[in-house]
């Protein structure tokens, strides 16, 4: 069974492009997961389609209201589905949980907008609370995006070729070395000789040098 995927989301336009195009579109096309995006408006049932609202204490902005939350969810979800939040205060993101999530069989995803959303939401009807990194979206529909982009790379068959999941930032708690492609000159620019050498031991010398090289001038802490 491939990986079902629902995003509720307050625009759903926001992943058109992103669903159709590349690597995903192809994996999407070729069966290995499906994703669905949702309007969270179809579930507001007043005749304004209202989701959100003033938050109770005061402040600025407006919240997710439960109402068409819970609707939503509790029409989507299936029995050991996994209800996830995007929100900037949750986990973050790594190569370690979005293998994980890949493994699953059903995720709904649940963007949040303007100030984020009632606690009761997260609370009842959410799981697993993940945040893509220590900044501030508008809303998560991007970071919706971004999981969904990081977790298909694990899936059997989406890549294609299997192997380029192993020479990958992170994967060797490394980050990646340089590449070069043709051609082997490029306004006075050369590749450097080891690569054009066909010596196979030399160039993983010289790669594993360059790994080690970046890691410790731009995330010593990875070396830790
Ligand atoms: N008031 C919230 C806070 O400070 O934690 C921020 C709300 S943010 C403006 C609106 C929505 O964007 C959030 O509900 C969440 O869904 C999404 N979002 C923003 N930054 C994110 C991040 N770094 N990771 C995941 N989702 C994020």
């Amino acid at each position: 069974m491939p990986l079902a995927i629902d995003v509720l989301t307050l625009f759903p336009r926001m992943l058109d492009g992103f669903l159709a195009e590349s690597i995903l579109g192809k994996g999407i096309a070729a069966g290995y997961l499906g994703v669905k995006v949702h309007d969270l408006r179809a579930w507001a049932t007043d005749k304004h389609r209202t989701a959100d609202d003033r938050p109770f204490g005061g402040g600025a902005g407006m919240v997710l209201k439960p109402e068409p939350v819970f609707a939503a969810i509790e029409q989507l979800q299936t029995p050991g589905c996994r209800r996830i939040y995007l929100t900037p205060d949750g986990l973050p993101l790594s190569p370690a949980m979005a293998q994980s999530l890949a493994r699953e069989r059903h995720l709904i995803f649940l963007s949040g907008h303007y100030e984020g959303i009632d606690q009761r939401i997260r609370d009842h009807v959410i799981d697993q609370e993940v945040s893509i990194g220590d900044y501030v979206l508008t809303n998560g529909t991007l970071a919706a995006a971004v999981v969904i982009d990081a977790l298909a790379r694990f899936i059997p068959g989406v890549l294609g070729e299997e192997k380029s999941l192993t020479h990958e930032s992170f994967s060797s708690k490394l980050l990646d070395f340089p590449q070069y492609t043709r051609p082997a000159e490029f306004r006075g620019m050369s590749v450097p000789e080891v690569l054009l050498s066909g010596n196979h031991a030399e160039i993983e010398k010289w790669r594993a040098a360059r790994q080690m090289e970046k890691t410790r001038q731009v995330r010593p802490d990875l070396l830790n």
